[in-house]
């Protein structure tokens, strides 16, 4: 009998595993995927040159993932620098290292405007972390859509637009579809509004040579034959002496605990026994996950940092209106990662591949103007269309849903423990957010012990 069994070996499964092992428990780790990482997956080019798939961009305050990063061996690379391309009602403009906002397409009582909508968010997000009671108090109110907060208070159209895209670029969610709660806590978490109105030197992100993935696989390589990769699990059964985990195939695992880290979305496709309680099950359904294509367009160079632009481009319309320069300076090659979001990611779903980057091209072409010669290669994956995922970047909470039913998602019933980037207190929906629940719930499983 293991002390626990692992379902997932995405970042939260990987650590939890660690972490037992560490303490000196045995535990088996059950993987669907014939491959480890989860959300994470590094794609190759034709050159062999790798690009990552799924998360990438390590930011401040990640502090697990840079411990493991560093414990590693494995190095940083710092997101590009030069101007960010702001494409917002329909104007292109260069917004300059040392350019604070004023740069933008916004008069100047827009933009205090805006940034008086930041401030008070900001002070919000602070309030809500450091008084409990007053959130609590405020429960009904905080359950309002982030885009009924933004109305009324930011005064202008051009504030509010703003906003409304930056929302969208951080949270990967519409301002109707998620509460200002949710925002305030994703604030609190380390998405910094502000900080995407700034620039690459700002942003502080940085992401790993070779790709994240890696963090994943060397975590798995101390996991030797306990982990089981193509183990779809199928059902688990729990009672009062431990628990029995059941694979498609009808392989059976007997543990003293289980920790369940697939995303809240897949918590349908396992059947558990005595049956997950209606209210975890609700949550877990009206917990969507995000939808998003991530594309990479490869040229001979990066013919656009000529002009002084960094690659990375913020707009408000368009069918990508997220792009990042992830060139790997070594190989010369230029390298633009977009993402197609939302609507825009259900609709070029279901279009050909060359459809799809032919669409990427054109925004480009727009931000940054006419490449001097075709892309070489173009490759993307639709998140939503992964049967073990399911969607992402991660889930956001619904209008009312938070407050309702937000903490008991993680937490444990019986034998049966839970975690995941969805399952997080801090850093929810992030690697830093996985890593910090599967710390907690390895916690929770030696304390069953
Ligand atoms: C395109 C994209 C971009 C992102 N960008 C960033 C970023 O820049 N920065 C950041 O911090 N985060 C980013 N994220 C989010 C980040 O990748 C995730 O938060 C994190 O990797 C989630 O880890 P996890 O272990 O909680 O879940 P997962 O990685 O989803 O792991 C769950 C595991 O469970 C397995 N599984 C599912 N069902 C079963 C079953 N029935 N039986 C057995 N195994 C099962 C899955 O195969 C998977 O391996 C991004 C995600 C995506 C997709």
């Amino acid at each position: 009998m293991y002390d626990s069994i692992i379902i997932g070996a995405g970042l939260a499964g990987l650590m939890a595993a660690e972490e037992l092992a560490s303490a000196g428990r045995s535990v088996v780790v059950l993987e669907a995927r014939s491959r480890v990482g989860g959300r994470l997956e590094n794609a190759e080019l034709s050159d062999g040159q790798v690009v990552e798939m799924g998360g990438q961009w390590v930011g401040e305050g990640h502090e697990e993932l840079r411990s493991l990063i560093s414990s590693q061996g494995l190095e940083l690379i710092d997101a590009t620098d030069g101007d960010v391309i702001v494409k917002a009602r329909g104007k292109v403009s260069h917004v300059t290292n040392s350019s604070k906002p004023s740069a933008h397409s916004l008069s100047p009582f827009e933009l205090s405007d805006l940034g008086q909508g930041l401030l008070r968010f900001r002070r919000l997000a602070d309030r809500v972390a450091n008084n409990q009671s007053w959130a609590a108090a405020n429960a009904t109110w905080l359950n309002q859509t982030l885009s009924q907060w933004t109305t009324s208070n930011v005064r202008t159209d051009a504030g509010r637009n703003y906003i409304a895209n930056l929302i969208r670029r951080a949270f990967n969610v519409s301002p109707d579809d998620t509460t200002l709660l949710d925002g305030l806590a994703k604030a609190n978490a380390g998405v910094d509004l502000e900080s995407l109105v700034a620039v690459n030197g700002d942003l502080k992100q940085q992401r790993v040579k070779g790709g994240i993935v890696q963090v994943a696989c060397n975590l798995a390589a101390h996991l030797g034959d306990d982990l089981k990769l193509s183990s779809p699990v199928r059902s688990v059964q729990s009672d009062d002496d431990g628990v029995t985990v059941t694979t498609t195939e009808g392989v059976q695992y007997q543990g003293r605990s289980v920790i369940v880290t697939v995303p809240p979305q897949l918590l349908k496709d396992i059947e558990f026994e005595p049956a997950l309680p209606a209210e975890r099950l609700d949550m877990a359904a009206r917990v969507p996950v995000g939808n998003v294509i991530k594309a990479f367009l490869v040229y001979d160079s990066p013919w656009w940092r000529s002009s002084g632009a960094s690659g990375q481009m913020g707009a408000d319309e368009g069918a990508v209106r997220v792009i990042f320069d992830t060139s790997d300076d070594e190989t010369g090659r230029g390298i633009l990662m977009g993402f197609f979001e939302g609507a825009e990611a259900s609709g070029y779903g279901k279009r050909s591949i060359g459809l799809r980057q032919r669409a990427f091209e054109e925004v480009v072409e727009s931000a940054f103007g006419q490449a001097p010669s075709s892309p070489i290669e173009y490759l993307d994956r639709d998140w939503l269309a992964e049967r073990y995922t399911g969607g992402c970047h991660g889930a956001h909470f619904a209008p009312s849903v938070w407050t309702t039913a937000g903490p008991i998602l993680a937490e444990p019933l019986g034998r049966v423990l839970f975690a995941g980037a969805e399952y997080a207190s801090s850093f929810n929906g992030y690697m830093e957010g996985a890593l910090r629940a599967g710390a907690r719930a390895a916690q929770e499983a030696v304390d069953l012990l």
